[in-house]
């Protein structure tokens, strides 16, 4: 039968808005002395916002309408022919393509679509590519919208025009902690980037010091694992104080690096929120799911789940943990 050290542990949490989903959980959380984060709607809000449409300029118009005509056959006083998109357009056509996806990043730029009254074509042949990106046919022509990831590896060495203008908008961007996609269109096997975007999220306030709480406590590893960029992780992280980082994940790799933790670690404990941390939150010996925001996924894995998404209750559910385990043994 459960102690009643434990029993009266769980309802002390259940008051503060943890809520430990068995009395198991309590020894195990007494133990962690490693914590592996989520970025993405854990360490920050989730409430992701487009920040930046930037149509590329001087697109001209063989790079993307209908092949045969290319630069060369043009007349030379039409040299200059500038076909660049609006932003406006460039955001209507992305608009068309996320609205086929349920990404955050794409209710996100379908939302600012939304907002500036934008008519947004149809989309078909809707493809995504996991942490990479999207594609689908609209107007006629494949539109794509990815990371640099997406470029390399779905576009690989084919011939871009902008490629490199774009790249390096893109991670420009990222060293600034915003999220950035290049659109790409293709035509008669043509590609030209018509321009990128770039998202931000909130850091949540009380998540830096969240972070000294637990370390203060004896959690002496601390990481981030994202499937968002390098760059932009390490912005965030450096805000917070986090200095082991590993970006561009799937889920998978997450479970990879909770299993190399266990390996030093007398208990790891994973917070996140998100379908693909599901995999990584059942590896832990501990996980831990944001009640306000997460997915019902990572809600019902979780061992623990913070009720208000109140970060400080982290630290308080170890050390009630640890205590309780002290009045155990
Ligand atoms: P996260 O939840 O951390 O964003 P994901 O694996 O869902 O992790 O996505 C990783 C990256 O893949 C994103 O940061 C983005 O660059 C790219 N990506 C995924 N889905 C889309 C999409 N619908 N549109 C554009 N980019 C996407
Ligand atoms: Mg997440």
């Amino acid at each position: 039968s459960t102690p009643a050290a434990v029993l009266s542990a769980i309802s002390a949490g259940g008051r503060q808005g943890v809520l430990f989903k068995g009395g198991e959980h309590i020894e195990t959380a007494g133990n962690v002395d490693a914590v592996a984060f989520d970025k993405t709607g854990t360490l920050t809000e989730g409430n992701t916002r487009l920040t930046d449409v930037t149509a590329r300029e001087n697109v001209s118009v063989s790079a993307y309408t209908d092949g045969g005509s290319v630069d060369s056959d043009l007349p030379a006083d039409s040299a200059a022919e500038d076909d660049s998109l609006t932003d406006d357009e460039l955001l209507a056509l992305s608009a068309a393509v996320q609205s086929r996806s349920e990404h955050h990043l794409a209710e996100a730029t379908v939302d600012v679509a939304a907002d500036r009254g934008l008519e947004v074509p149809d989309a078909t042949d809707f493809q995504a590519v996991v942490g990479k990106g999207v594609n689908a046919t609209v107007d006629g022509r494949t539109i794509h919208i990815g990371n640099p990831r997406y470029v390399e590896t779905v576009l690989a060495d084919r011939r871009i025009d902008g490629r490199e203008a774009g790249l390096e908008a893109v991670r420009d961007l990222e060293a600034n902690g915003k999220t950035s996609v290049l659109v790409v269109s293709e035509t008669d096997e043509r590609l030209c980037v018509l321009g990128w975007l770039a998202f931000t999220d909130t850091i949540r306030p009380d998540a830096a010091e969240m972070i000294d709480r637990l370390r203060e406590r004896g959690v002496d590893q601390i990481v981030m694992l994202t499937g968002d960029n390098e760059r932009v992780a390490r912005y965030i992280a450096d805000e917070l104080g986090i200095d082991e980082v590993y970006a561009e994940l799937l889920p998978e790799e997450k479970v990879d690096h909770i299993e190399a933790l266990q390996e030093r670690h007398e208990a790891v404990a994973m917070v996140g929120d998100g379908v693909n941390d599901a995999p990584a939150l059942a590896t832990a010996d501990i996980s831990v799911g944001m009640g306000g925001a997460g997915t019902d996924v990572a809600l019902e894995t979780a061992d623990i789940v913070l009720m208000s998404d109140k970060l400080d209750r982290l630290p308080y559910a170890f050390a009630l943990s640890k205590e309780t385990r002290r009045t155990l043994y």
